[in-house]
């Protein structure tokens, strides 16, 4: 993955209030960062000041040392995977869910990002593949099975850039751990951004970011924050 740097970033969505003040940090290629903090504090800011929902008040965030701004917003968006808190699901079949975003994308490509997923208990539950409709008026998912369409539909985009937004918050223990081996094996090469409310979830990452009020409060690695608590 490519190196997402975070210089001095500022922002706000209304000019009185400010969101992020002077957030300065930088992703290393192949490497999990984990930006970790209480409701509010602008982890999901962050996310969409890199995918460019919004840009920058003051500041700049650079992929490889190119200024997101001076890209078109395609090939930004292109090189970046993002998996939500809330997965949308359509009423159509599997096979088009994951294929999302990728319509060209072969049964065989489908079926490989599927089974890195961990979905291929659910895809056996299908008659004929994946032909039964998944969304509101077909087969209900679990709130797990949601996230594994959400990975499985970033792992058919293949993004150099991976952001994980609060991915397995809404799941129970045994979900989230199988969540968790599929998204380590999705991590590898590329650059991941996690956010989380809890430290507790965020152990693979290599660097954590403590966010409080829109700044960084505290930084390193999972075990040495864990001492300060
Ligand atoms: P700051 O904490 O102000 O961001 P540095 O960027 O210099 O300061 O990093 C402090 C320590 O954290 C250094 O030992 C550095 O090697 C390490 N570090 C910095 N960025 C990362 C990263 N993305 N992943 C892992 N370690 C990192
Ligand atoms: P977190 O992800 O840490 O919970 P957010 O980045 O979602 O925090 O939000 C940070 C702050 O920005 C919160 O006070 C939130 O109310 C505010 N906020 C979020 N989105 C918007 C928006 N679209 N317009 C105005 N304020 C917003």
């Amino acid at each position: 993955g490519p190196e997402v740097r975070f210089e001095r970033v500022s922002f706000a969505y209304d000019s009185d209030r400010p969101i992020l003040s002077e957030v300065d940090f930088t992703m290393r290629p192949g490497t999990i960062t984990a930006v970790v903090g209480p409701s509010g504090a602008g982890k999901s800011t962050l996310a969409r000041l890199l995918y460019r929902f919004y840009d920058v008040s003051g500041g700049r965030i650079l992929v490889d040392g190119q200024d997101i701004r001076s890209v078109t917003q395609h090939s930004l968006r292109a090189a970046i995977g993002i998996v939500p808190q809330d997965t949308v699901l359509f009423n159509d079949t599997l096979g088009y869910n994951v294929a999302y975003g990728r319509p060209g994308a072969s049964a065989a490509e489908i079926e490989d990002v599927c089974r890195s997923a961990q979905l291929h208990g659910f895809i056996a539950r299908l008659p004929q593949g994946y032909e039964t409709p998944v969304g509101e008026r077909g087969l209900k998912l679990s709130g797990g099975e949601k996230q594994r369409v959400a990975i499985a539909r970033m792992l058919l985009k293949d993004p150099a850039i991976l952001v994980l937004d609060e991915a397995t918050s809404a799941l129970d223990t045994r979900n989230e751990q199988a969540i968790q081996g599929a998204l380590r094996t999705a991590a590898a090469g590329r650059t991941t951004l996690v956010i989380a409310h809890r430290l507790s979830t965020v152990v693979d990452a290599d660097r954590v970011l403590v966010l409080d009020h829109g700044r960084i409060a505290e930084s390193g690695t999972h075990a040495a924050l864990l001492e300060q608590d």
